[in-house]
């Protein structure tokens, strides 16, 4: 009976989407192309980030990076630096990485088929989809949370969105919608209507194309729908981070690979370290862990970075020493062992994660 009224809906849903698109697209650096390079750059960038953030980020990696080979032969300290402030910094070296796949092992060319590019390192199903639909003109879906929202209130869809069994639901739903030519314009249509007309809270009914289509609309639930039950509440982590300064340097400590900040810089930062500090104690740690003896040390306002599933409570010590010295002793970070220090000038000399940018911005 669904799959009745999806082949009904399909033929007029793609084709008002498709008009309206053609007419009220945003002008987005990434648009206009069918490079599967470019493409998939601003896929990964896009993921969990705002389109006015990226935008920025896009045209100066493009032109430093204009090509899966210069990607794929930069170092990935280079890579990181320019994904600086653009946050979850692993998208970064998984493009990296992927880069340096499809030049070492398919002669930096993109497959063209979802199931070939699935099988590459880092790309899922969504990414897949947009590559194959856009670049390749495959009649393959996305979904993405843009599109979620179109769906389950086009549809009346009532499960809760959160649910795996809803999300299969939703995959087979989009890919029964999914036009058979022109799928990569339809696909950025539908993304579309749902970033700029279809929005989360108050959507602009009055001006959508696929009203008429619109079961939601229809039955003004559209401010009720998508269902999605409460995420749980972000754990909370609590850290120490000692800001340590000498002629003018200030001391940096590369992670490890892996995980959260994966292989940036940061001020060296103690996650054992849960309890309030004293002068005395954040002195003494800096002592044990890092083998420094500093002359000063003072507290700086505490900080606050949220994620999407932890909050991070820093407590910061800025402290001051004379001279860096030649070498200093490792100490362990949250996963594992820092691997690198390094004493600069200005933290935007190593790639470094927004916590960073922001207590050094708090020291003056
Ligand atoms: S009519 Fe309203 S709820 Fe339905 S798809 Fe359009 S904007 Fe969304």
């Amino acid at each position: 009976m669904r799959g009745k009224k999806l082949a009904l809906l399909q033929k007029s849903l793609s084709h008002r989407l498709i008009s309206w698109f053609s007419a009220h697209q945003r002008p987005l650096p990434w648009r206009q192309t069918t490079d599967p390079y470019l493409i998939w750059v601003s896929e990964i960038m896009l993921q969990q980030t705002q389109v006015a953030t990226v935008v920025p980020y896009f045209s100066r990696f493009i032109l430093h990076y204009p090509s899966v080979h210069r990607l794929a032969a930069a170092p990935l300290e280079e890579v990181l630096s320019l994904w600086a402030g653009l946050g979850y910094y692993s998208r970064a070296t998984r493009l990296h990485r992927c880069a340096k796949f499809i030049c070492t092992y398919r002669n930096g060319r993109f497959p063209s088929t979802r199931t070939e590019l699935m099988a590459l390192p880092g790309i899922g199903r969504y990414t897949a989809g947009a590559i194959a639909s856009i670049a390749f003109g495959q009649s393959v879906p996305v979904l993405d949370g843009n599109v979620i929202r179109v769906l389950t209130r086009l549809l009346a869809i009532p499960d809760d969105i959160a649910a795996p069994v809803t999300h299969t639901l939703l995959w087979a739903i989009a890919d029964q919608l999914v036009p058979s030519a022109h799928a990569g314009t339809y696909n950025q249509a539908i993304m579309e209507l749902g970033a700029t007309v279809c929005l989360p809270r108050h959507p602009h009914c009055g001006r959508c194309p696929v009203q008429g289509l619109c079961l939601a609309h229809r039955r003004s639930l559209q401010n009720a729908l998508p269902v999605k039950t409460a995420a749980p509440r972000p754990r909370k982590s609590h850290c120490l981070t000692v800001v340590i300064e000498a002629a003018g340097k200030f001391l940096l400590l590369k992670r490890p690979p892996g995980g959260l900040w994966s292989s940036l810089w940061e001020f060296p930062t103690f996650h054992t370290i849960t309890e309030p500090t004293t002068a005395n104690r954040a002195a003494h740690i800096i002592r044990s862990a890092l083998g420094l003896y500093v002359n000063s040390i003072r507290p700086i306002s505490p900080l606050r970075h949220q994620l999407t599933h932890r909050t991070f409570e820093y407590q910061i010590w800025h402290a001051r020493m004379d001279m860096p010295p030649p070498g200093l002793s490792l100490p362990d970070c949250d996963r594992g062992q820092y691997q690198d220090f390094a004493w600069v000038h200005a933290v935007a000399e190593r790639p470094c994660g927004a916590i960073t940018r922001k207590i050094r911005e708090r020291l003056c």
